[in-house]
């Protein structure tokens, strides 16, 4: 990198406290996608029994509460793959949800051949609540922006209420349950000899050892700007470099790198490698933004996790094991 790299240390620091993803469901649990390619029959009926004490349910369909107890609201939501996007319009993976408001009257959500539904206890009569509204959006799942539909009746608060609940938690999710159909895994790890240009000392970028990862953007002042992430991928090393690199997708007439910034967390001091003038405060505030879409350090810990495991593998194939006894010092 060819910027300057300067040394700044956040006003907010890293909440290791509770870092853990709340309300994530443990993998097991979740029911295998639908095959959105296979016509729907009353076998391919999906509940989801819900329960208005956690923050979020995220399974096949999705419930997303809040309220006080006495009175919790819902926003139920089914989740569909969007038409695939012309190869360069700019957009990254899309999905449409349908989203019903319901409340804690209702017991289970019913996904079928009939579209979204909310069932309360009394099932001699068989019948649907009536919900509050429903609309439909369609999201950008690298950005988390909502293109309202305009052929269905508008809801406001519920969309701005859903806008606030799209963090990383939840667009992960419904990316994963969108690319499910196409055969695409986030889970899925790369083969250990797509990777074997890697080298000790070298950072490890997510997408290459996930690649059906869903990939990370932010839009803002007009222009969209996508993030890379890489990870140490030494497990032993005691570094914790996290280095987020960031592009300008508007540049023109080619998306512009603007830098990158590197963090060690939990520490509070970052570098930040900046290669346009002016672009600290952009490379901060997109910073601001990730930790915001991911509150917290679980995820970041899981992920760099991950890659430490392709780390292992890497080293044990190429390297002779030597790195997994001999960890790089610490950098200062
Ligand atoms: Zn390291």
């Amino acid at each position: 990198m060819s910027g300057r790299t300067r040394r700044v240390v956040l006003e907010r620091p890293f909440e290791t406290e509770g870092s853990a993803v709340p309300g994530a469901e443990p993998r097991a649990s979740l029911p295998p996608p639908r095959d959105a390619a296979r016509p729907r029959s009353v076998q391919d009926e999906i509940w989801l029994p819900l329960d208005p004490l956690r923050p979020r349910q995220l399974a096949h369909v999705v419930a997303l509460w809040r309220g006080p107890e006495s009175r919790r609201e819902c926003l139920a939501i089914g989740v569909r793959p969007a038409p695939a996007p012309a190869e360069d319009d700019g957009c990254g993976e899309r999905a449409i949800l349908d989203v019903l408001r319901i409340d804690d009257r209702s017991v289970a959500l019913c996904d079928g051949p009939g579209g979204l539904d909310a069932f309360t206890m009394r099932p001699w009569q068989g019948m649907a609540r009536p919900v509050r509204s429903a609309f439909t959006v369609l999201v950008d799942l690298e950005t988390g922006e909502i293109e309202r539909d305009p052929s269905r009746e508008p809801d406001p608060d519920g969309a701005a209420w859903l806008a606030r609940e799209l963090d990383g938690e939840l667009l992960d999710h419904v990316h994963r349950t969108v690319v499910a159909p196409r055969g695409l895994d986030p889970d899925r790890r790369a083969s250990v000899e797509s990777l074997r240009g890697w080298s000790p000392g070298h950072l490890l970028r997510y997408s290459a050892v996930y690649p059906d990862s869903r990939r990370e953007a932010f839009r803002f002042g007009g222009r969209t700007y996508r993030v890379g992430e890489s990870h140490c991928p030494i497990a032993l090393c005691p570094c914790h470099a996290l280095v987020l690199d960031v592009v300008d997708m508007d540049g023109a007439p080619l998306p512009e790198y603007v830098g990158a910034v590197r963090l060690a967390p939990p520490s509070a001091s970052v570098e930040i490698t900046a290669e346009r003038e002016r672009s600290d405060d952009l490379l901060l505030e997109i910073l601001d933004r990730f930790r915001d879409r991911y509150p917290g350090l679980g995820r970041l810990v899981e992920r760099r996790r991950r890659v430490a495991v392709m780390g292992s593998l890497l080293v044990e194939r190429y390297s002779g094991g030597a790195l997994l006894a001999r960890a790089p010092r610490q950098r200062k």
